[in-house]
């Protein structure tokens, strides 16, 4: 058995997040968002299985992860988000970067000319995220310049919401407007571009803003940017490890560095091959769960590098055989009628899903599943 946890990819939860994007959007090209190996998942997988699903094309934050996915036989168009363009990659392996400024459109538009080349770019706005891209309000010359370069042919212009996933929809209507203001500003310029901004919050909750083409990423995986626990999306992973050991300690038994927790009972205590190194955020000590067989046990004590010590007392059904199986604990994801999910997860360590499956998701032992019954009883 390898170290760390097993995580396992669900395609019928992936087909079923995909489908779902393709009811909320019509007819819109779908872009899938696989940066960061595909939130956790598994880049060149989750990319494989997409291109079967038919989507429009993927994007990825490096021009490294766009050569990874080219060099495993991906065909769809990868835009590459953040990543300075590299002309030797762009041609070698068909990127598309995303300019962010005027030198950079300028210079890679030199380097293309010298090759004899017009190589397809997609540019970047900025109508409030504050990261990178053309200012929607300042920059629209320079837009235009841009738009006249020989060695570059602008084919998509693209902006990114700062908040779409709050109720309150004022800063992204605020945010579109721009976006739409600078698409008037430059038309008939820009005309055959896609134009596009849609992440998932607005796929899910912004009809006006999916345009010409959405970006889901989180909620292809299964999450909601809402963490609304009745939203119709399946999570793609679950992720499992072993419990090592049970121990039965008297009453009054420490558990762990620090000693906070104690016994107050003669008790089971499970003791978990994993630990923070795994990417299980030590913020769980003492309040997160973990299902063993079907059943919720609670985390007990501080979680170490390696090992998590969880309160098996309650727990029934403990036999050998179970004890023997290689995987039979479940840090993320459902058995029977109960779930752990990333949000619970991110919710005691105070961060987002998007971390708690990024960070679980670099252990390299993956395997896929493809249960669709998970699926239908969701569906039906
Ligand atoms: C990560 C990212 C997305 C996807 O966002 P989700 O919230 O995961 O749907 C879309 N566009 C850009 C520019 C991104 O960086």
């Amino acid at each position: 058995m390898q170290r760390g946890p097993l995580v396992e990819i669900n395609i019928a939860c992936l087909k079923h997040n995909f489908d779902t994007i393709g009811r909320l959007t019509g007819k819109v090209p779908v872009l899938a968002v696989v940066k960061a190996d595909a939130y956790g998942h598994g880049a060149v997988r989750i990319a494989t299985l997409l291109e079967e699903m038919k989507v429009h094309a993927f994007s990825v934050a490096f021009n490294s992860e766009a050569v990874e996915l080219r060099e495993a036989g991906i065909k769809k168009p990868i835009l590459v988000f953040f990543d300075p363009p590299d002309i030797d990659e762009i041609l070698s392996y068909d990127l598309t970067p995303v300019l962010v400024n005027e030198r950079a459109a300028g210079e890679l538009s030199a380097l293309s000319l010298k090759r004899g080349k017009r190589v397809k770019v997609h540019v970047t706005i900025d109508t409030g995220m504050g990261r990178l891209g053309f200012l929607s309000l300042r920059d629209v010359n320079a837009l235009r310049e841009v738009a006249a370069l020989k060695g570059i042919q602008v084919t998509g212009v693209m902006s990114h919401f700062s908040e779409a996933d709050l109720l309150d929809r004022t800063f992204a209507e605020l945010q579109l407007k721009r976006f739409l203001e600078v698409r008037k500003e430059l038309f008939p310029l820009f005309g055959g571009c896609l134009w596009h901004m849609s992440n998932s919050a607005a796929v899910l909750s912004y009809p006006d803003a999916h345009l010409d083409m959405v970006r889901p990423g989180l909620m292809l995986y299964g999450c909601d940017p809402f963490k609304r626990k009745n939203s119709s999306l399946l999570p793609v992973m679950t992720v499992r490890c072993k419990i090592l050991e049970v121990r039965k300690v008297p009453t009054g038994t420490s558990v762990s560095y620090g000693r906070t927790f104690v016994t107050r009972r003669d008790s089971l205590i499970g003791v978990i091959g994993l630990g923070y190194s795994d990417g299980y955020p030590r913020a769980l000590s003492n309040k997160g769960r973990v299902i063993v067989n079907g059943q919720v046990a609670p985390i007990v004590g501080r979680i170490c590098m390696d090992l998590t010590m969880v309160d098996l007392t309650d727990i029934t059904g403990l036999t050998n055989e179970y004890l023997w199986r290689p995987y039979n604990c479940i840090i993320l994801g459902k058995e029977g009628d109960v779930e752990i999910t990333a949000d619970e997860l991110a919710a005691y360590a105070d961060t987002i899903s998007y971390e708690i499956l990024t960070s679980l998701g670099r252990s390299k032992h993956k395997c896929v599943t493809n249960v669709s019954s998970a699926a239908s009883a969701v569906t039906s």
